[in-house]
């Protein structure tokens, strides 16, 4: 293994980020930056305009938010924000504020979120009080910019994340309204996965000579990909460990690598798996070299199944009975991909690769079949029936290789015993059911809900002459055809269209371009979803609040 391995963020130091923010990464246990930020941030700091194509998944959040971070000087006075970063939906709206908070806590950010759905009363408090920094959906921004309890004067920095989504979900004319109420001057940064043209037209617009990102664009050279099992299975965030515990008992690997991003990954996904009754050891840039060469020795000899690591830690690591790479998360660059499932199908060996993507990562599963030109396929999590048939058929195996041991002959006089009072079969029976519950028995968990698996879209800019519709005239989901969802709630209570597109794609990770027609009444409002991700969204919609209700959602009755 190899020397490089950087400890305390120090893949940061040569980006000139302040120590506030260095010692923010550190403590998040960030080992070196994303490829996306390794470029976006030395022109942000510049205080240059950027134009960057990366889709969730690649750090790109970090990319905008430390630079943001670091220019942010906290006035007095004033009460505005000095950055305002404009996201699709509540989830992310959650999401980045959190990050930022994260990434800021040493210089004591302020930092809000504000989207439809949550009481007003909150944002305007914290409104008055004073924030640095406004992460928000268009449509609550721009509520807050008419009660004239939002002052975007001051804003030094707007961030346009997921652009593409924001217009998909009808924002344009939005977005253009908020950005006429911040200074000229300010700096501006857009990142979209997609860049269609109506991209292009904004960034044309409102970006002033930006410099240009975009990611995974090399596709690689034949021969540099191994040929190795390729599968992924899409994963809500909250169910990433069981479902990860899940996939391995039924991969059953002889030697894995299970891939994190950050240290504290690391230590939560070894704990886990050991908790499972696994031999799982961790591996980061914070173990010296002695600590990691133990682990690498173990993990040799056999004594250590599976070794959870970031890549800093992984580098240069060769081991060669490698045959699974579990990526825990898509890794944030489809070139980090190539590079980690280099690791197995050595020698024409066989090998398999598998990654659990949040369901916001299709695209940068996409991006990584493109790079590669391989198709990675998409599995189920397995059900709580697989791992008991599992399970079950483990305990059938250890028996079956138990018949040809030479010291069976010693538990003849218990069989002679016990068929005195039951048949020999029942006997057997009641031996298997011992074995079986001595080997851990049987399955004792909750179903992880399934996610409907992403499709292939058309391009984007070829639909959407008809806001709100999906692609076909009601048929989102295409092959699987689609159903209606009932929504309490209607334009009575100031609902629109993209409220509900919001709060689905955010609550459930459907994609806006998955949503077909809506129709809005007076009281109710009926959604069409594909018929595949109908129960996943009612699931996801008991939780969620739209425009502060949490209305009933339902099948729609009297659908087809
Ligand atoms: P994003 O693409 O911004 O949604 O980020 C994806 C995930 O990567 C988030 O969970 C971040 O916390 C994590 N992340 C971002 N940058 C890094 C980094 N340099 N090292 C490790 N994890 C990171």
């Amino acid at each position: 293994m190899s020397e490089q391995t950087s400890g305390d963020g120090a893949g940061f130091a040569g980006l000139e980020l302040r120590s506030e923010l260095l010692r923010a990464l550190t403590s998040l246990g960030y080992e070196e930056p994303t490829p996306i930020q390794r470029e976006a941030i030395p022109p942000l700091l510049a205080g240059h305009d950027l134009l960057g194509q990366a889709a969730t998944g690649t750090g790109k959040t970090a990319a905008f938010a430390l630079p943001l971070l670091q220019g942010l000087d906290r006035k007095t006075g004033g009460t505005g924000p000095s950055a305002l970063v404009l996201v699709p939906t509540r989830e992310l709206a959650e999401q980045v504020s959190q990050a930022v908070h994260r990434y800021g806590r040493d210089l004591g950010v302020r930092v809000l979120p504000v989207y439809g759905g949550q009481p007003i009363g909150r944002q305007l408090q914290a409104l008055q009080r004073g924030v640095d920094v406004v992460v928000g959906t268009p449509g609550r921004v721009l509520d807050h910019i008419g009660r004239a309890t939002l002052e975007l004067g001051d804003v030094r920095t707007v961030v346009l994340d997921e652009a593409d989504e924001m217009l998909d979900m009808g924002f344009a004319e939005d977005i253009e309204a908020i950005l006429a109420e911040t200074p000229g001057e300010r700096q501006t940064v857009l990142f979209s996965a997609t860049m269609p043209p109506r991209i292009d037209s904004i960034a044309r617009r409102h970006l002033r000579e930006p410099v240009r990102i975009q990611m995974g664009r090399q596709e690689s050279a034949p021969g540099e990909i191994p040929l190795v099992r390729q599968s992924a299975y899409v994963v809500p965030r909250a169910h990433k460990s069981a479902a990860l515990a899940r996939v391995l008992d039924v991969e059953a690997p002889t030697a894995a690598i299970v891939f994190c991003r950050t240290r504290e990954e690391v230590d939560q996904v070894t704990e886990t798996l050991n908790g499972r009754g696994y031999r799982a050891e961790a591996l980061h840039g914070g173990m010296s070299q002695d600590q990691r060469d133990r682990v690498m020795g173990r993990l040799r000899a056999g004594a250590t199944e599976l070794l959870v690591a970031t890549d800093v830690a992984a580098r240069g690591l060769d081991v060669e009975q490698l045959t699974h790479v579990v990526n825990y998360n898509v890794p944030s660059a489809p070139e980090a991909y190539v590079h980690r499932i280099g690791r197995v199908g050595r020698a024409g060996r066989e090998g398999a690769a598998i990654t659990l993507a949040e369901p916001r990562e299709n695209r940068m599963l996409k991006a990584i079949e493109r790079l590669t030109r391989q198709r990675i396929t998409l599995e189920s999590v397995p059900t709580v029936t697989d791992l008991r048939a599992r399970r079950m058929e483990l305990t059938r195996a250890a028996i079956q290789g138990s018949l040809g041991d030479d010291d069976l002959e010693r538990f003849r006089v218990v069989i002679e015993s016990l068929t005195d009072e039951a048949d020999l079969e029942r006997v057997a029976l009641a031996a298997v059911k011992l074995a079986h519950e001595a080997a851990g028995g049987d399955v004792d968990e909750e179903e992880i809900p399934a996610v409907a698996p992403p499709r292939e879209a058309p391009s984007r800019d070829a639909r959407r002459s008809e806001p709100y519709r999906g692609q076909g005239k009601g048929r989102p989901g295409g092959d699987t055809g689609a159903t209606r969802l009932f929504f309490g709630l209607g334009r009575r209570a100031g609902l629109r269209p993209q409220d509900l597109v919001g709060a689905i794609a955010g609550e459930s990770g459907l994609s806006a371009r998955d949503i077909g027609a809506i129709q809005i009444t007076d009281r109710f409002s009926l959604v069409e979803v594909p018929e595949s991700a109908a129960e996943m969204v009612i699931a996801a919609m008991q939780q969620a609040t739209i425009r502060g209700r949490r209305p009933t959602v339902r099948r729609e009755r009297y659908s087809r």
